[in-house]
């Protein structure tokens, strides 16, 4: 277990194209969620760090904004190869820091590095200038960004909110989570070595009630791009009304995955089990509640329990390890919890429950938990558990199926298993979540990406995403 971890130090915050020391002096311990071993140190930044950064974006953006396509596409394929050739370093850094195993840090490489393509492919796809009636019609970037991003996809949430930046002509604060700082310092030298010009890029570690409150409201940023919980979007988005801020908000979900009866059961509940407890179940998409027809539960169990026990918890190092420990002691705490509330409240155990697995004791590492019989007023049905926790609920009918999607404040996924094509579309159409997927689960990053209701506000990625950072002004022209 002990892997000779050398130490690391992050004392510097990226600004006007510089590594320079923050005014802020609190130091953090960075904790390796497998060993509960401290890997390292991150200086924090504080609100002085954050006007720096702003000020150096906002100076940035008086020449960055007039680029051109073709200088920005050159731009957005340097950072894309500065990721690849990094690509060892961080995905060392997504197990060391976050507990990602080799083949889920390599995926969100690619995810990130890929980012830049696309914001290349759709800006170059663009037509930053219409004619609409009598109007010139032409998009401009909306000015200095601030993202706030959180630990769970770190680098691709990153990725996706400065591709996009840089496609748009929009300068960028980045404060990623406070909990992500290895791998945010490594992306932050990727964007160096590309050679942006200073100041289009700078980003600050800190904690979100200092660095985090100061970026959402400095007059000087024009919009906010934030991924993370619905409560932090609240705080941010009330902030963010005093200077009329832009807000792009993308957070939590507690999606539903009904499995209609005509489905093959033998494929649909191993997905069930995968596209919950994926990422350790800590994914903002998690189809944490499962839909199945009532006469059908007792299979269901089954087939379950074996798909559970066909998925190896262990340390993200090993082969064959799918979920690996929560990221950090509070999530853990926070896992267990709700193991607990469901037990409490009735809900039957299926599967896991509380406490650690066997033999992995030391380490942030839960039990991957399945329980049968939850009704929807349960706390476990209602909440975004972000662990590796599933929910069973069952349905007499279709339409009930849908009914019980959608009963949540949430609305950022579905998942539908069916042979009918046909069917599976029409009850798509009836769901209020921003994604759905009808069967295998699939990516497709020129989609856009967000939610409906408490999931969030606007879009990410392809030329929905784009959008989100312009700003049309319309000319009218007259003899
Ligand atoms: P979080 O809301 O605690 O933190 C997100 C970011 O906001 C962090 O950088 C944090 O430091 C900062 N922050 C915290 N308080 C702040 C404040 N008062 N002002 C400004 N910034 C502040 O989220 P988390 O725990 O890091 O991430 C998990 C959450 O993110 C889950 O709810 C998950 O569903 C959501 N998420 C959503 C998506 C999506 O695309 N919809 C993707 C990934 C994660």
């Amino acid at each position: 277990m002990n892997r000779n971890v050398k130490i690391k130090l992050i004392d510097k915050v990226y600004i006007n194209g510089e590594f320079v020391k923050p005014d802020g002096t609190e130091r953090m311990d960075i904790i390796n969620p497998s060993t509960e071993e401290v890997i390292g140190h991150v200086v924090l930044g504080n609100e002085s760090d954050a006007r720096k950064a702003i000020g150096a974006a906002k100076e940035a953006f008086k020449s960055f904004s007039k680029t051109s396509i073709a200088e920005r596409g050159q731009m957005l394929e340097r950072i894309h190869d500065a990721i690849l050739s990094r690509a060892a370093d961080l995905n060392q850094a997504c197990m060391e820091e976050y507990g990602a195993t080799a083949k889920a840090g390599d995926f969100r490489t690619r995810i990130s590095a890929d980012s830049f393509l696309l914001a290349k492919e759709a800006m170059e796809a663009y037509e930053f200038t219409k004619c609409i009636g009598k109007a010139k019609v032409v998009l401009e970037p909306v000015g200095v960004i601030a993202a706030l991003t959180p630990w769970n996809a770190n680098n691709s949430q990153i990725a996706i909110k400065v591709a996009t930046a840089i496609s748009a002509g929009c300068t960028i604060v980045v404060k990623a989570s406070e909990f992500s700082s290895i791998q945010t310092q490594i992306l932050a030298e990727c964007f160096h070595d590309a050679g942006l010009p200073a100041g289009v890029v700078n980003i600050v570690y800190g904690l979100g009630t200092t660095v985090g409150a100061e970026l959402s409201r400095n007059p000087d940023i024009a919009m906010i791009s934030f991924t993370g919980s619905v409560n932090t979007a609240k705080a941010i988005h009330h902030s963010a009304v005093d200077t009329m801020k832009r807000v792009v908000l993308e957070l939590g979900g507690k999606s539903a995955n009904i499995i209609l009866d005509d489905a093959d059961f033998t494929k649909a509940i191993p997905r069930a089990v995968t596209s919950c407890f994926g990422n350790h179940g800590q994914m903002c998409i998690a189809g944490s509640r499962l839909l199945v027809p009532e006469h059908r539960l007792d299979e269901v169990k089954e087939l379950i329990k074996q798909a559970v026990a066909n998925t190896k918890v262990g340390y993200p190092w090993e082969e064959d390890t799918f979920i690996g420990p929560m990221m950090n002691e509070n999530q853990y705490k926070r896992v267990q919890r709700y193991i607990k509330i469901g037990m409490e409240e009735g809900a039957d155990l299926v599967i896991g429950g509380e406490g650690h697995p066997k033999g992995l004791e030391k380490g942030y590492f839960v039990k991957p938990t399945v329980f049968a019989n939850v009704t929807r007023d349960m706390t476990i049905a209602k909440d975004e558990i972000f662990g590796p926790v599933l929910s069973i609920l069952t349905y007499r009918t279709e339409e009930e199926a849908v009914e019980i999607a959608n009963d949540t404040e949430y609305g950022l996924g579905a998942y539908i298993s069916s042979s009918n094509l046909e069917k599976a579309s029409i009850i798509a159409s009836q769901l209020i979540a921003g994604t759905v997927y009808i069967n295998d689960v699939i990516l497709e990053m020129r989609a856009p990406y967000g939610g409906f209701k408490q999931s969030g506000i606007g879009r990410e990625c392809g030329i929905y995403g784009l959008e989100e950072y312009l700003e049309p002004k319309t000319i009218l022209i007259s003899d």
